[in-house]
């Protein structure tokens, strides 16, 4: 079955497109309205107002936390470092010579787990909390790796490769009685799933614009009232001392109305979304049923599906699918050329080969039954290929 002239895009979790309100409110900023909201001109004046907009809406989007609590940044990877270093130098600037710990999970994303690193070759002391095999890092495995200098713990809302959303209520509660802050990195979740930081203990929030229909090269960071962070980067002192750097105005107002409009459709589209999820799950299993589905059984992103297909290698089978004009993307993470076993699969006790074996379905807003039908009738047929060939 060719797909060529019809692509189907299923890699939502890598990136996705922006909505198109989100382009059209973006771009003015780009030409007529180009003030730096740091000057006090009226073109400046003007941006600095519809970036303030932009933080009302995510603020809103948030539980309504007060604006003032969102900072706007370059990406959600540098939401990360500023939540991670920010907090443990602004501790050990407060108090110097304090011993220092922090636990991050051994699910994390690189932005994470590298920033975890750096820190650890600073002499901060670094403990890895362990998920079960559905990915869910338990309020009893945290406790194992809380010390009493714990100062943070970060552990992400929701998996970029399995989609496993985490029980942070409970996660943030354990921090909080070790006297730790909570930091969650919730670029896989923000837009996607209802999110209350105050009412779930979150002390630090992340978050990147080209996650939920935003664009790319813009983030922001929440940050409780009242806690202080030290900066990462050193200049004109932009977002309160926080992130010096002229605005991305033009991002910020994109990723501001994204989240608007994300926010908006989230109860109908994460009910529609999971259904299509499971139909390609139940399409697959019922001709491929030793297929494994990972995290079905706890709670998942409404648009992720990790399945280890058995007698292939997930990379030829996204070979095969991209032939076909289907993007989906390998269990597996491509670093500088050479492929890993996820560390994500490989954490969850996933055999070597079972990690090799596994694809990652990702679905977007605008994905239809359609596509999901197509996706499952090439997803078995080129694994039977696969399989005859012998090129698993
Ligand atoms: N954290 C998670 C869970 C992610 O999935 C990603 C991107 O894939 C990031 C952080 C990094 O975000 P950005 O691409 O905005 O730097």
């Amino acid at each position: 079955m060719e797909n060529k002239d019809k692509p189907i895009y299923l890699d939502h979790a890598a990136t996705g497109p922006m909505w198109p309100e989100a382009v059209a409110a973006m771009l003015p900023f780009f030409t007529e309205r180009f003030g730096n909201p740091s000057g006090v001109c009226r073109p400046a004046q003007e941006a600095r107002r519809s970036v303030e907009e932009a933080r009302r809406k995510i603020a809103q989007t948030l539980g309504s936390v007060p604006p003032e609590t969102i900072y706007f940044t370059g990406c959600g990877t540098e939401s990360d470092n500023t939540a991670l270093t920010g907090y443990v130098n602004a501790v050990r600037s407060a108090e110097p010579g304090k011993s220092v710990h922090i636990v991050v999970g051994m699910t994390e994303h690189p932005a994470v787990l590298e920033t975890a690193r750096f820190l650890e070759h600073q002499g901060v002391g670094v403990s890895y909390a362990a998920p079960d095999p559905d990915g869910v890092i338990t309020p009893e495995s945290l406790k194992k790796a809380m010390r009493p200098d714990t100062v943070l713990v970060s552990i992400m809302y929701a998996n970029n490769v399995v989609g496993t959303v985490q029980p942070v209520s409970e996660l943030a509660a354990v921090s909080h009685a070790y006297g730790a802050v909570f930091h969650t990195d919730a670029v896989q979740a923000f837009g996607h799933i209802p999110i209350d930081p105050a009412a779930e203990g979150i002390d630090l929030l992340s978050a990147s614009g080209h996650k939920f229909g935003g664009p790319k090269g813009v983030g922001f960071l929440y940050v409780r009232e009242g806690l202080k962070l030290s900066p990462i980067l050193n200049g004109g002192g932009q977002e309160r001392h926080l992130r010096s750097g002229t605005l991305n105005v033009p991002g910020i107002v994109g990723m501001g109305e994204a989240a608007r409009l994300s926010a908006a459709c989230m109860d109908e589209a994460m009910v529609r979304i999971a259904g299509l999820r499971d139909l390609l799950e139940e399409l697959v299993l019922a001709e491929l049923p030793e297929v494994t589905i990972h995290s079905k059984n706890v709670r998942r992103l409404p648009g992720h599906s990790s399945m280890t297909i058995p007698g292939v290698t997930g990379e030829n089978v996204v070979l095969m699918m991209n032939l076909r004009g289907i993007f989906i993307s390998a269990g597996s993470a491509c670093t500088s050329g050479e492929t890993k076993p996820s560390h994500v699969l490989t954490a969850m006790g996933l055999p070597e080969k079972a990690c090799y074996a596994t694809v990652r379905i990702t679905l977007g807003v605008q994905t239809t039954r359609e596509e999901i039908e197509a996706t499952a009738a090439a997803l078995i047929e080129e694994t039977w290929k696969l399989r005859k060939m012998h090129l698993g």
